[in-house]
């Protein structure tokens, strides 16, 4: 039987197709009549409330507090950071104010600037740092026009952490830990191999000094820049008059760090776990961890009134029992499986004979017979397992791809086979540029941590140039 609610493409054969299918279908999200924007919808924002839930626990224990900064950003703000300025400039959207004597307004592309204009008035004393800031909040990227949903539009949601010190040290050892808490949430949360390390010059955020990021690898071969934690140096502070009064009795500039990731994260969830059949959802990140349905529920009272009970004792998964008459039990596991639902709880006249249910994982198709009176505990440790086996697997299939190029022709064969390609790099812009042009696209995503020194006496990969570090390459969203 055709179903038009199921997915029409394989992963493999039309990952792109195959990708807006999975994302509309199962009502993650749809596109909007507003060119180069989303529409969000329950099932994707509960998802992405999982995150923002997972990610509040994590910054109050490090003791970053959120609030809340406007919308839009005075241009003069922009030019007081050069390369901040040159960096944003081609995707900020503009407001042009009725009164001619206003200045012009642009709609945050980031908020370093409105935030560290804030902050110039409230640090005077070393005793006001470190100061740890992060704000839940929607961008606008205006360059954008063809939308991806969750990967590409003109305006996602996402949180940005802005934290002031007064040492340099400091101000690097939590830069860095920022990314590792990304790592981890990644890893533990959305059971997506986290590729962690640090960024090219020209692949550097504008206005910082250093940027670390973490990477994740897509099954169609390309990297997708998932989350970063900039260093940014003094060079903000300075430009928006931040210094504080030191222990000293002197005048210090301090040293800060901005960190961000976006709803970008639910495009990856989708890709790394998806399957021809639809969703799959780590059962951390799913708002329904079992669903249970009923057979032959018109015909067995026993049937519904035990689907009841087990509804009940299954409480604290969010179970959902699926008790719609109108629609029969195949029509019922194909729309559950779309919806990437971790656990389907099967309960029909003949299980029930023999007091025990039928227990199908999302995640791998498998099928058990479980006795009624093991239900929860069953449960508990499967979604468990589930997840720890999600992030194996995907694990698994990114080791796969990684792979290391000695020479230039090796790069790009690696390229051109979807591979997550390491070379040593000189570390010039203008190199990087060739080598983008000679692969079809291909980036420098991140010196990877701890991995990166490079070999003595070795050369660049392109051109021959002695060798700074070791670099991943692929091509990216
Ligand atoms: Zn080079």
């Amino acid at each position: 039987m055709a179903n038009e609610m199921g997915i029409t493409v394989k992963k493999e054969e039309n990952m792109p197709e195959w990708y807006s299918q999975v994302v509309v279908k199962s009502e993650l999200a749809d596109y909007s009549v507003v060119r180069g924007c989303a529409v969000i919808r329950p099932l994707g924002y509960s998802l992405w409330q999982s995150i923002v839930d997972y990610f509040n626990q994590r910054l109050n224990k490090l003791n970053v507090q959120n609030a809340y900064f406007p919308l839009f950003i005075p241009e003069s703000f922009f030019h007081r950071e050069a390369q901040h300025v040159e960096g944003f400039a081609p995707e900020v959207a503009w407001i042009s104010t009725k009164s001619d004597n206003e200045e012009r307004l642009a709609i945050r592309p980031t908020s370093e600037t409105i935030m560290y204009d804030s902050y110039s008035k409230w640090i005077r004393s070393h005793r006001d740092l470190p100061l740890r800031i992060n704000q839940w909040a929607n961008i606008v990227r205006w360059e954008i026009s063809d939308v991806k949903i969750f990967l590409r539009s003109r305006e996602f949601l996402w949180q940005e952490g802005h934290c002031v010190y007064s040492t340099e040290k400091e101000c690097e050892k939590e830069t860095k830990m920022m990314l590792k808490e990304y790592a981890k949430m990644s890893e533990e949360l959305l059971a997506i191999p986290a590729i962690t390390g640090i960024k090219s010059k020209k692949e550097t955020f504008p206005g910082a000094i250093r940027t670390y990021t973490f990477e994740s690898f897509m099954p169609d071969g390309k990297a997708l820049q998932s989350g970063t934690s900039h260093n940014l140096g003094q060079g903000f502070a300075k430009a928006f008059n931040i210094s504080f009064h030191g222990e000293d009795g002197e005048e210090h500039t301090p040293w800060q760090s901005s960190w961000g990731f976006s709803t970008r994260l639910l495009g990856a969830l989708v890709m790394v776990h998806g399957d021809d059949k639809g969703l799959v959802l780590p059962p951390k990140m799913a708002p329904i961890k079992a669903v249970i349905v009923p057979i032959a529920q018109d015909k067995s009272p026993e049937v519904m009134k035990k689907a009841k009970e087990i509804h009940k004792k299954l409480k604290k998964f969010n179970a959902h029992l699926d008790d719609r008459a109108d629609k029969s039990p195949g029509f019922k596991f194909n729309e559950w499986e779309l919806k990437g639902v971790p656990l389907r709880i099967e309960l029909g006249p003949k299980d029930l004979e023999k007091q025990s249910c039928v227990v199908v994982s999302r995640f791998n198709g498998q099928k058990e017979i479980v006795p009624l009176n093991d239900l929860v505990a069953f449960v508990d440790k499967k979604l468990k397992q589930i997840q720890k086996e999600m992030l194996e697997k995907a694990r698994k299939k990114v080791e796969e791809r990684k792979t290391k190029a000695t020479t230039y022709d090796e790069l790009k064969n690696a390229i051109e086979e979807k591979k997550l390609v390491l070379a040593h790099h000189c570390g010039n812009k203008e190199c990087e540029e060739q080598i983008k042009t000679d692969t079809g696209g291909a980036t420098t995503r991140c010196r990877p941590t701890g991995e990166d020194k490079p070999e003595p006496n070795s050369k660049c990969v392109c051109c021959g140039e002695k060798a700074k570090y070791k670099i991943y390459f692929a091509k990216n969203y």
